[in-house]
């Protein structure tokens, strides 16, 4: 009896370091990553995500030119709120990989922390032979055919992990909000939080402003990358066209420990 108890303690006692171990691995982990003293190492895996032989030539002429404003957008960024890092990102174009598993229709707490596991376990399965160390931030940007009028997925960045699915259509029109899209979900992976009203699509004042001191407020020039839109009216928001319309706000700067 007192054998088992024993037993019993000893195992609770590993899984409770064992938790606590992963715990402190992944605030470890995410102190390192906002700690803005070494170069991050960004991956972006693209994928195809439509049935159109144009989506799929689209993906193999990507280069990894396509996607390097985003390291000068957020060295900008990084500079204008006093970070001295002068390449605070790298990006890598990786290979082409095959449609990450679906996130749950109906989500509830277990079934998201299912999928984040099982996403987690696919990106492990579809790199184990990537060559290299592996980055410290992974984007997989899934091309869609262009067609007008439809919806994409909705694009996600997790901390956990720091894995970003970002989806997009294969157009070069799109090239720069595309870019806007990706840069969003980047930081979502290094504990940026959305600022913009779900219902509405709005950027939330004042936080999801790029400048929410401007007089007169509308039309801001800009739109706050964790807002998402540029608010040109109380009412109405548009989608910026390239990240040069885009700005870090002071709530996404401390979140990215930028400030204090
Ligand atoms: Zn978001």
């Amino acid at each position: 009896m007192a054998r088992g108890n024993a037993l019993r303690v000893a195992r609770q006692l590993t899984l409770g370091l064992v938790a606590l171990a992963l715990l402190a691995g992944t605030w470890l982990g995410q102190r390192r990553a906002t700690s803005w003293e070494e170069t991050l190492w960004v991956t972006v895996y693209p994928v195809v995500g439509g049935e159109d032989p144009a989506t799929a030539d689209y993906v193999a002429a990507l280069s990894r030119e396509d996607f390097e404003p985003l390291t000068g957008f957020v060295a900008a960024e990084a500079a204008r709120w006093g970070v001295s890092i002068e390449k605070p990102l790298r990006i890598d174009l990786g290979q082409t990989v095959g449609l990450p598993p679906e996130p749950p229709a109906e989500p509830s707490v277990f079934s998201v922390m299912a999928w984040s596991l099982q996403l987690r376990w696919w990106a492990w399965r579809e790199l184990a032979d990537a060559p290299g160390p592996s980055p410290d931030i992974r984007l997989f940007a899934v091309f869609h055919d262009p067609i007008n009028g439809v919806a994409l997925p909705h694009s996600l960045g997790m901390k956990e992990g720091r894995i970003g699915i970002a989806h997009l259509f294969a157009s070069r029109h799109m090239r720069g909000s595309n870019k806007v899209v990706i840069a969003h979900e980047l930081l979502h992976t290094l504990g940026a939080s959305d600022k913009y009203d779900p219902m509405t699509n709005r950027p939330v004042f004042p936080e999801g402003y790029a400048e929410p001191k401007l007089q007169p407020r509308y039309p801001q020039r800009y739109a706050e990358i964790m807002g998402g839109r540029i608010p040109v009216a109380p009412q109405s928001a548009e989608i910026p066209r390239s990240l040069t319309y885009t700005r870090i706000g002071e709530l996404t700067a401390s979140e990215l420990r930028w400030i204090e």
